[in-house]
């Protein structure tokens, strides 16, 4: 349920109100019993982040040579495919001038306020280890900002993998995942990547990400190259390991520019979430009509949208959505997409206690 004060919450951040009065249709999902929201300082129940839009996928540290390293792995996957170099797109949107909120306490907790201003209630960190992230920065900024943050667990990719990684067992890695999920603590797993051609390495961190899914019952995000060719591999590699496609999201699939959604919704047919999650900015007119045509298919409650951004978290919402309601989505399943999946998607029961 919204109670009347988590719809002034939500209301209250003028540029979200301005554009989309969200609160205004009922609060639809609902959660089994006992599922949480397991934040970086307490769990939460579902119910009380029902204020305002959760994003799966977002950035609040990544080392300084992140991008570059970044940029060098998606070129060279792509070069190694014989794309002609215009056809490949560099990945998340280039951050704006000005000081560096990843590289100031204070001014990433005030980029967390001003999204819980613009009708953010909760964020989710997609940042693991190797990809120089720093979590005691990533704490401070959330115990700073008051924004519930959910921090992720798992290994990236395999140019980012911790350098152990590649000799660990299966077993190993699984062990590994369920300490990070107790000690982080961790919410969710993700994210998960591969690029187009999945490495053996990153075939082995799927299964034991779905192995440590089975013993933690942590959600799962995965990341995808660039044009996306193996969602369908990934998504296979995880229920292969145990993992119910409904708590997986395929993750970046508005890279994958098919008019006809035919991967899309195979996704959404087999159960899990397609995550539109680079937006909020330049990407945006090409996957406005991917998400219509999932909305227009009836695959609403499959779709997740973020910005996997490292600043200006409450683009998504104030940006993004008011292109999707000028492409014809009404409000209520915009609502229902920003408040209800994310929550859906990331409340889970816990076979473990909380440790921290
Ligand atoms: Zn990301």
């Amino acid at each position: 349920m919204t109670t009347r004060r988590e719809l002034l919450q939500w209301t209250g951040g003028a540029a979200a109100s301005a554009i989309l009065p969200f609160g205004m249709a009922a609060q639809s999902a609902t959660f089994p019993k006992g599922a949480v929201i397991r934040t970086l300082f307490k769990d939460y129940a579902p119910e009380e982040l029902a204020g305002g839009a959760t994003l799966f996928h977002e950035h609040l540290s990544l080392g300084p040579d992140f991008t570059n390293r970044f940029r060098a792995a998606a070129a060279a996957v792509l070069a190694a495919q014989g794309a002609p170099p215009a056809q490949r797109p560099a990945g998340p949107p280039p951050a704006p001038a000005g000081p560096d909120p990843m590289r100031d306490v204070d001014l990433m907790a005030e980029e967390l306020r001003s999204a819980q201003r613009d009708g953010v209630a909760c964020i989710v960190d997609a940042s693991l280890e190797g990809s120089g992230a720093d979590f005691d920065f990533i704490r401070s900024a959330a115990m700073k900002s008051g924004l519930p943050v959910v921090k992720g667990a798992g290994f990236y990719t395999e140019p980012f993998y911790p350098k152990e990684v590649a000799a660990m067992s299966e077993d190993d890695l699984v062990r590994a995942l369920v300490r990070q999920a107790d000690t982080y603590p961790a919410g969710v797993f993700g994210e998960i990547g591969s690029w187009d051609e999945m490495t053996a390495v990153e075939r082995k961190v799927f299964r034991a990400v779905g192995k440590a899914h089975v013993a933690t019952n942590l959600a799962v995000f995965t990341h995808t190259g660039i044009p996306g060719k193996a969602a369908i591999e990934q998504l296979d590699l995880l229920e292969d390991a145990g993992v119910d496609p409904k708590r997986v999201c395929i993750g970046h699939l508005g890279n994958l520019n098919d008019p006809n959604v035919y991967v899309h919704k195979t996704i959404c047919r087999r159960g899990a979430f397609v995550g539109f999650d680079r937006q909020g900015g330049n990407g945006d007119a090409n996957v406005v009509p991917l998400v219509i045509a999932l909305l227009d298919a009836g695959f609403a409650d499959h779709v997740l949208i973020s910005g996997d951004a490292s600043r200006g978290y409450a683009r998504p919402v104030t940006s993004f959505l008011p292109k999707l309601k000028a492409a014809g989505a009404d409000e209520a399943t915009l609502q229902r997409i920003m408040v209800d999946n994310s929550r859906r998607f990331l409340a889970f029961v816990p076979k473990r206690a909380r440790k921290v």
